[in-house]
């Protein structure tokens, strides 16, 4: 058997590998072979793969001696082309070793620079650089990233709160810039590095009881292994399980010749965007800090310069732009944003150097955005024709375009309220909440049903948990690519950082604005668009209909999709809601509706009394006085959605449900019927089951009351008749729920011809359009749906019950087991909220199948709760649904999913369309 390759080169215009092996590769090391491939400025490196990680966990920690060899052999490589030697005291070559899984974690694995400075090359590098100040610069770099991340994170050692070697150093360097009245890192003298160099081995020895390791093999190797180590750091964990991440997935290491943007003020280091993350508009993006190392850009210490004029956030003015400062560079650095964006197709993420005038790339990949950036970008691309309109579909995920259905503080309310600060807008939308402190506040509120906003100083990867809980981030500190930025535009939220006027007292809990406090549990709301901060708790609104990207972008979907869209209403706001938002129609309304809530008590009423009629006569005298409400009720929401299909399901819910229970009810009740108190509670006895949710309810009370069908057919009917003599054009689609069997369906179908007849007679029409169809909400409805279509026109998947009765879970009551459930490994996910596409959705696909057979042209759709949930209705469209419905605000995520199962099957490979 061959070796296994463990290691992959690339510089000098070519590499072993290419964009397409990330998974063994990992997205860093990937795309810098792409690069390189490209003829990029790419310093040359190689990258140990990710199955080097799965070996190294399976050996406990130890590598095969070929990893060894193969190393040694791609060093020389390095060497070769960079023109310098690793651990050679007169021409040192210094290098990176960083990681990159597949997918990218920012900032939750580590990274250590400078590798390979000791006391034999630091007069080597002295001499050829005659820079002192920079080389002690990059080695008290080395020896800060060295001892936290290899000697102290990757040896297991847990410090206590504030006990890190890394902070016990930053303090030494505070201290000396204190005594010596310094501001910046870069204030500080060769002869204060140098000293500062030998407190930090002091401390290191003091703390870890461990030198520095002066040697650069050993360096290089304890790099690697943190490397490998930092996959299952706890940080790395958590992110991973927040993402969905697999464990066995590994990281690669990828070693890589270093290029400095600290040799001085022709250097420098930035990270960019070609595209604008936060809004999406097609300007390069992008941070830069003159004379400084790559982690100083995003770890916010240093408040970066804009990378051009165009894109210069307020506030800024006296920074200048790397457009003005280094215009050569500038130039070189935009025409590689551009060969990049035409090479990928995609917004691109860059992190660059430059080493004294002369430009590096040392990373690129698909850059995370926010929802409204995701969608503008998929529409400007779409239309630049640099994607397809397919392509573009599939460039925004449901939940990126949730977000633009998301609100946004009441701009009203806004005007008039406090400004307590501004800062650069990373994540927008709107949230207000109460401020905490810490990440485990913020966790520990939000279970509480708490809404909290997590101000930080800044955030680091130890606070994802808590930012993840928090409604909104605010950071004092941090620019638009700091890691609190990333993090919440990855997830959508609400973020601002760099908030300069903001003081953190995390110890005291509270925040100071000049003279305004604010403590822990205070109110604070947050325009993340605009990037202000307003005390104070704002009211909120829904934005974003008007925002025309979104327009545009919904019409590309209903382009491409071929499953209708439907809502799910039950009130006339509620149908033109739909509408705004783009339903073809109501999938589903549910006339019992008009019994609950506000306006509800003269029908609620008469409901009742029918319920608690004893002889037909008095139960047909109520449904009488009932019928005029049912009708304008229908004909209300049939009016507001003219020229749509709705469709309208008889009562459903066990009578019981509506019994009165307070005292003063049920005296008014027993008054109106002419009966006393004890008879009427014998009557709502009578009514009483054991098991409500499969009792007298649905079809079954038209088969036993067929006067109630009939009432609420008369109310259909006429309002239908009444909106054709108004001139519009009402389309009902009349529903029957809870049925097993055909002959449930044939028996109602005679209610239905006759009470057509009646009203027609009236209206003196011949014809009141309408159609006849069923919910299939029942395992046997399903099994029977041959049969059934013989009788229907139409299927509606009432999945809510289809699924309680396949899984026999009652859904009221799963919150005792199905969390357990899903925690233990034994259910992939709610099956509530995600359609069980193999047991349900096996009923489904037989229903339709079996439907179909009987009659081909049957309407089929679904309105459960599925109805919005994106990979179910890509399960609708696979089993050849022709609608799905859902709740109002679920349209437009529906529309995208409905577009991107379109997209994704053309990307199938032939022969595997349609479902199996
Ligand atoms: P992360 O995944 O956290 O971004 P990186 O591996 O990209 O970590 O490295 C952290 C920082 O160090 C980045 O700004 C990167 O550009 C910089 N960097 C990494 N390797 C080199 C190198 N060989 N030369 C110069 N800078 C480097
Ligand atoms: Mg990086
Ligand atoms: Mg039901």
């Amino acid at each position: 058997m061959a070796k296994r390759k463990y290691v992959y080169f690339f510089g000098g215009g070519k590499a072993d590998g290419d964009t397409a092996m990330k998974n063994l590769l990992g997205g860093k090391g990937a795309n810098l072979a792409e690069m390189a491939n490209l003829g990029m400025p790419v310093p040359a490196g190689f990258t140990i793969s990710t199955e080097m990680c799965t070996v190294y966990y399976q050996n406990k920690g130890k590598f095969p001696p070929e990893l060894r060899v193969a190393v040694d052999k791609a060093m020389a490589g390095v060497e070769k082309i960079m023109g310098l030697r690793f651990g050679d005291p007169s021409v040192p070559l210094l290098v990176s070793c960083r990681s990159g899984a597949r997918r990218s974690m920012p900032g939750m694995m580590e990274t250590v620079l400078n590798i390979g400075l000791t006391s034999k090359t630091i007069p080597g590098l002295v001499a050829k650089t005659g820079n002192p100040r920079f080389v002690y610069d990059a080695y008290r770099r080395l020896i800060q990233m060295y001892s936290d991340v290899v000697m102290e994170k990757a040896a297991g050692v847990e410090p206590a709160e504030g006990k890190g070697v890394r902070q016990q150093l930053e303090r030494e360097l505070q201290k000396v810039k204190d005594a010596k009245g310094y501001k910046q890192d870069t204030d500080l003298t060769v002869d204060d590095l140098r000293a500062l160099v030998e407190t930090y081995k002091a401390k290191i020895q003091a703390v870890l009881g461990k030198s520095f390791p002066d040697d650069a093999q050993e360096q290089l190797w304890g790099g690697i292994r943190a490397v490998f180590q930092s996959w299952m750091g706890k940080r790395a964990c958590s992110y991973r399980r927040i993402e969905g991440i697999p464990d066995e997935w590994g990281t690669a290491v990828n070693v890589q010749a270093m290029v400095f943007g600290n040799m001085g003020d022709t250097s420098a280091t930035g990270v960019a965007f070609t595209r604008n993350p936060a809004t999406g508009d097609d300007h390069f993006y992008g941070e830069w800090l003159p004379n400084a190392q790559g982690e100083d850009v995003v770890a916010g210490t240093r408040t970066p310069n804009s990378i051009n004029e165009a894109t210069r956030p307020v506030g800024t003015e006296h920074l200048p732009s790397l457009e003005k400062a280094m215009a050569k560079t500038y130039k070189e650095l935009y025409a590689i944003r551009n060969k990049l964006e035409k090479h990928y197709r995609d917004m691109q993420d860059i992190e660059f150097t430059i080493q004294e005038g002369r430009l590096w790339m040392l990373q690129t990949r698909v850059g995370k955005r926010n929802g409204p950036a995701a969608v503008r970008m998929a529409v400007d691309m779409f239309r630049e024709r640099l994607i397809t309109a397919q392509e573009a579909i599939l460039r925004v995920a449901p939940s990126q375009l949730d977000e633009l259905l998301h609100p946004i503080l009441d701009p009203a309310a806004e005007k008039k309220a406090t400004v307590v600060a501004k800062g650069l807008p990373a994540g927008p939308g709107g949230a207000c909440g109460q401020v905490v402190f810490t990440a485990g506040e913020a966790v520990a509120w939000n279970k509480q049903g708490k809404k909290v906003i997590l101000v930080r100083e800044e955030t680091n990867p130890e606070d994802v948990e808590g930012m993840r809980a928090a409604e909104a981030i605010l950071t004092a500190r941090g620019g638009m690519t700091s890691h609190a930025a990333l993090v919440a535009r990855g997830w959508g939220k609400c973020c601002i950082v760099g908030a300069g006027a903001i003081h953190v007292d995390a110890h005291a809990r509270q925040l100071a604005v000049g003279s305004t406090v604010v403590q822990e549990g205070g109110w604070l709301s947050l325009n993340g668009t605009k990037g202000v901060v307003y005390l104070d708790r704002l009211p909120m609104v829904i934005g974003s209909e008007e925002n025309p990207y979104f327009v545009a972008f919904m019409k590309i979907c209903d382009k491409v999709r071929r499953l209708g869209v439907r809502a799910n209403a039950d009130t006339p706001e509620d149908a033109r809601k739909a509408r705004q938002f783009g339903a073809e129609g109501i999938g589903l309304f549910r006339t019992e509706h008009m019994f609950y809530g506000k306006g509800a008590e003269v029908p609620l009423f008469l409901l009742r009394k029918m319920i608690h009629s004893k002889t037909v006569e008095e139960r047909r005298k109520a449904l009488d006085e009932l019928s005029p409400h049912i009708k304008a009720d229908i004909k209300a929401t049939l009016e507001a959605m003219d020229g749509l299909p709705v469709t309208i399901r008889l009562l459903d819910p066990p009578l019981h449900e509506f019994v009165p229970r307070a005292e003063d009810e049920r005296k008014r009740l027993a008054k109106s019927l002419g009966i006393g108190i004890k008879e009427l509670e014998a009557r709502a006895n009578a009514l009483h089951e054991t098991n409500p949710m499969m009792g007298h309810r649905g079809v079954r009370l038209g088969v036993t009351y067929p006067g109630i069908s009939e009432c609420w057919l008369r109310a259909i009917f006429e309002a239908a008749a009444e909106l054709r003599k108004e001139g519009k054009k009402a389309l009902p689609e009349i529903m029957i729920p809870v049925t097993c069997d055909v002959s449930e369906l044939r028996d109602q179908a005679k209610l239905v011809k006759k009470v057509h007849a009646e009203v027609a007679a009236k209206y003196h029409v011949r014809k009141i359009p309408h159609l006849y169809g069923t919910m299939i909400e029942i395992p046997r409805a399903a099994l029977r749906a041959g049969e059934i279509a013989e009788a229907t026109e139409f299927f509606s998947f009432g999945t809510n019950d289809l699924t309680q009765m396949t899984y026999g879970f009652s859904r009221d009551d799963i919150g005792g087991f199905v969390p357990a459930y899903i925690e233990k490994g034994l259910l992939p996910a709610d099956p509530f909220q995600i359609l069980d596409t193999l047991g349900v959705g096996e009923l489904i696909d037989l229903g339709i199948k079996r439907g179909r057979a009987t009659k081909p042209n049957l309407k089929v759709g679904i309105c459960g709760e599925h109805g919005g949930e994106p990979a179910s209705v890509k399960f609708c469209h696979k089993v050849g649904m022709n609608y799905v419905s859902c709740s109002p605000f679920r349209v437009p995520i529906a529309r995208l999913a409905a577009a991107q199962a379109v997209a994704e099957e053309a990307q199938e490979p032939k022969g595997k369309k349609g479902h199996k």
